[in-house]
């Protein structure tokens, strides 16, 4: 079949809500460790042999998807609402490619090794990606596919973090070495999971499902405007509805494996007690005895910020 052009791509991805596609050579990855730290995919989960996985692809379509923050001080995730959103958004692409006579499939691989090895992006101190300067708000997905060639005129990689310190100390946990870069044992997005969050952890939350901190902070990102969440966006991450367990209509913004029941009842109460909410008291108390030891235990440290705050 004939390959599509680089034009022909840029189109189609647009249909899509894609800013971006960069057609790379398909070739085996080197994931170091820095390569894998942030990307919360367990490494054999990754794919680091394209080339010999899918010997039948003639490029890897990096596609780039950006979003814009939610103003300070807003607790929903822009991150995953975004990356709920081009998730579905690759996928109808491929059914796309498919439909037209193409192998097209989306693969999990280490995104800091492609986009270096293709110098395209910058791994910055965060362990964010810069790609092609589009700043580090960006959703990426990559495709297996045969429908177009390797494109020789990418753009060149933004510059590195240098002597930068801005979000090593903007950075609520002290997660990221001025020198070093990320420690991903310190980072509080590490600790977000379905497990119960420490409390170190819970005292640093600064909104449901990940941090956003350092990116907010980074000169990389100050071209791009934060937004207003949508008014059925802020009813469905309402405190009162998530902590009696009110998940669906979150799960439509975030995505179901996001927004489990372990994580995100667990983070509302959490963030009950950071944002102060006594009038949710009730609601937390009848979670200390939750069957979910993540819940139980975020509602357990929540009442006793609550109530302390009531008594003194
Ligand atoms: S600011 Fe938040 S996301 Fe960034 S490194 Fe620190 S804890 Fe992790
Ligand atoms: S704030 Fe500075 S050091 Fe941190 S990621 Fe951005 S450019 Fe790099």
């Amino acid at each position: 079949m004939e390959h599509l052009t680089i034009a022909q791509i840029n189109l189609l991805i647009k249909n899509y809500g894609f800013k971006a596609a960069y057609s790379l050579k398909v070739e085996n990855l080197t994931a170091t460790w820095h390569a894998l730290c942030g990307m919360g995919i367990p490494k054999e989960r990754l794919c680091l042999a394209p080339e010999a996985e899918y010997p039948f692809a003639s490029a890897l379509l990096l596609l780039v998807a950006q979003y814009r923050p939610f103003i300070k001080g807003s607790l929903l995730p822009a991150y995953y609402f975004a990356s709920n959103a081009a998730y579905h958004k690759a996928n109808a692409l491929v059914n796309e490619l498919t439909a037209k006579g193409y192998f097209a499939k989306r693969i999990e691989v280490p995104l800091a090794a492609l986009v270096e090895q293709a110098g395209l992006g910058t791994l910055c101190k965060n362990s964010m990606l810069d790609i092609a300067g589009f700043g580090t708000r960006t959703v990426l997905f990559t495709l297996a596919t045969n429908a177009c060639m390797p494109d020789d005129n990418l753009p060149q990689k933004p510059q590195g973090c240098g002597n930068c310190t801005i979000c090593s100390s903007a950075c609520p946990a002290q997660a990221i070495n001025a020198d070093f870069g990320l420690d991903p044992s310190r980072c509080i997005r590490t600790y977000m999971e379905s497990a119960p969050m420490p409390n170190w952890v819970m005292e640093r939350l600064n909104g449901f499902l990940g941090c956003e901190v350092c990116q907010a902070a980074c000169p990389r990102n100050a071209f791009i405007e934060p937004v207003k969440p949508a008014d059925d966006a802020l009813l469905a991450f309402e405190l009162r509805r998530l902590l009696r367990g009110e998940l669906k209509a979150a799960s439509a913004y975030a995505g179901k494996n996001m927004c489990t029941r372990a994580r995100l009842i667990a983070q509302a109460a959490a963030l009950c007690a950071l944002t102060k909410r006594h009038d949710l008291l009730d609601e937390v108390l009848a979670l200390t005895n939750h069957e979910l030891c993540s819940i139980c235990e975020a509602a357990i440290w929540a009442k006793g910020i609550l109530q302390s705050a009531l008594e003194s």
